[in-house]
């Protein structure tokens, strides 16, 4: 599988880019705002866009979303729960930084949802959806199991936790999310998470210090 990973904008968001082959179908998972740089990787890989799917309605997730769908057609997947964040884009950053830094912010006006143990079959390539609710009761992370890779967006990073201290968190639910949803999975299972470096689920299992 060709994976990509393109951080971007303020918060170093981790935007990945799937594919089973260049010149075939892409999936994206999260779109930071301006996705000038993961439309430059479609194009270096000559690869046609067929879905973004979103972790969680966080605008640093989400504000690309809608450049991507409006230039390619991709369809968008969040979790419903994540609506009351997804759907609001512009009053999330004035909560956050008191007013819109520069930039695109832009949301589909349409989503598609999706629910916990979801399969969705995308450009040759098959994702678990896991409910983790906790950094945002929609938070969802991808299992990719003929890959053995799980997404894990905003739930677990490499050495840390998502904070649960922003609307709609919760570190109970987060905490539950990890021992149902995420540590279940095999010490080997490679884990990209939405910020910072990859892991696995053995090394977080010994050395992250919020799971000891
Ligand atoms: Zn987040
Ligand atoms: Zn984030």
């Amino acid at each position: 599988m060709l994976t990509v990973r393109v951080p971007a904008w303020l918060a170093e968001t981790n935007a990945y880019i799937l594919a089973e082959e260049s010149g075939g179908q892409a999936i994206v998972v999260d779109a930071p705002p301006d996705p000038d740089a993961i439309g430059a990787v479609l194009i270096q890989h000559d690869l046609t866009l067929s879905a973004v799917i979103l972790t969680h309605g966080h605008i640093d997730h989400t504000g690309g979303s809608g450049e991507l769908a409006r230039a390619t057609g991709a369809s968008v997947y969040v979790h419903p729960d994540d609506d009351f964040l997804t759907l609001h884009p512009l009053e999330q950053l004035r909560a956050m930084f008191g007013m819109t830094p520069p930039g695109v912010y832009d949301v589909p006006e349409k989503f598609e949802a999706m629910s916990d143990g979801d399969r969705i079959r995308l450009a040759g390539l098959e994702f678990e959806v896991r409910h983790t609710p906790g950094h945002t009761p929609g938070h969802c992370c991808f299992y990719l199991e003929q890959e053995e890779t799980l997404f894990s967006g905003d739930q677990l990073f490499a050495g840390s936790i998502g904070r649960t201290d922003l609307p709609g968190g919760s570190l109970a639910a987060l905490m539950t999310s990890m021992d149902q949803k995420v540590m279940v999975l095999p010490d080997h299972t490679r884990v990209l998470p939405g910020h910072g470096p990859e892991t696995t689920i053995g090394r977080e299992r010994t050395g992250n210090p919020f799971l000891q």
